[in-house]
């Protein structure tokens, strides 16, 4: 018999279109760019295809439109594994999109018009809870309505599963929801955001990771880009450095981390081999240009860069 999915990821999906500019236009102003590029993106597809691709058996919670972009999302995420029995479609609201500009000092300039994403109802999440209730792992980002994400974690908090969050992009989370969390991914800017507190050492991390610990949160993962991440459990405290590598592009560093680790953790390793192995996934990734396009196999992991 094939085994039902044991992560559940529930998020975003975007298409993301990329336009290559010399310079950012000014208001009212229309100007010839170059290359254009149309590419699958949104934290939650970012997550469910990196935990797919790094060993995770997936399913992905997530809201399309009745539109070509859905249609092309929904092959997309079929041809990397993902079960995507939970990607429902709105017939108002149209697919997730990005519009980004690249000027030529690689800046980019982005407006997301989240469209379907913003519908994903608890509604929509009971329709398809058979999924949480197979699943060992219920991965979230902050790319869909708030009352969703805490209605998935209070119920994965019921059934004692692991609820991942990557709180991105920062927003002011209720109290309910931390409480009902096993572990929380944000990275400096986050950290900042949500605690106050500016991560600069192992003692500020160590700080930062206490607030969240006080509103209930067993484990903390502070992702510190090339540095790696700080770890914070009851049964481990301190850095876990990413493996050196030579950046050209961080796009999906954290995406590809949140994935990787939602997959090791599935796959039944401790704390700390999990969030080496995301670290060492997430390395990989920012030595590639792109997003979903950087986010390496479980095989290409296994050679050397
Ligand atoms: P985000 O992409 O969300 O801003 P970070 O910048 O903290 O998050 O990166 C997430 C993870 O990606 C890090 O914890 C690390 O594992 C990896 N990473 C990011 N930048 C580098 C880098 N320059 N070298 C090696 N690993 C990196």
């Amino acid at each position: 018999m094939i085994k039902p999915p044991s992560i559940l990821v529930a998020g975003s999906s975007n298409t993301d279109m990329v336009i290559m500019a010399d310079h950012f236009p000014s208001p009212g102003e229309t100007i010839l760019g170059g290359r254009f590029l149309m590419n699958p993106g949104g934290k939650g597809a970012n997550q469910a295809v990196a935990a797919a691709r790094l060993g995770g058996n997936v399913a992905f919670l997530s809201k399309i439109g009745k539109d070509v972009f859905g249609e092309e999302t929904m092959a997309h995420l079929k041809t990397e594994g993902i079960d995507v029995s939970g990607v429902a479609v709105d017939d108002q609201q149209p697919s997730g999109v990005a519009q980004i500009i690249v000027d030529k000092n690689a800046e980019n300039c982005i407006v997301v018009a989240p469209g379907a994403n913003m519908t994903l109802s608890p509604k929509d999440a009971d329709t398809h809870i058979q999924l949480l209730e197979n699943a060992e792992v219920l991965l979230m980002q902050l790319e869909i309505p708030i009352e969703t994400i805490v209605y998935l974690a209070e119920k994965a908090h019921e059934w004692r599963k692991k609820t991942i969050l990557n709180p991105a992009p920062a927003q002011k989370l209720p109290d309910e929801l931390y409480a009902c969390l096993y572990a929380i991914t944000p990275n400096e800017t986050e950290t900042a955001f949500l605690t106050g507190i500016k991560v600069t050492d192992e003692i500020t991390a160590g700080q930062a990771a206490d607030f969240f610990h006080k509103k209930g949160v067993k484990t903390v993962i502070i992702t510190l880009g090339a540095a790696g991440a700080y770890v914070s459990s009851v049964d481990f405290k301190g850095i876990l450095s990413a493996p050196a590598v030579s950046a050209l592009d961080t796009t999906a560093a954290g995406d590809t981390f949140n994935g990787a680790l939602a997959a090791a953790l599935s796959n039944g390793k401790d704390l700390e081999s999990a969030v080496a192995f995301a670290n060492k996934a997430a390395a990989r990734a920012v030595t590639k240009m792109g997003a979903q396009s950087s986010i390496p196999t479980l095989e290409e992991l296994s050679k050397p860069v």
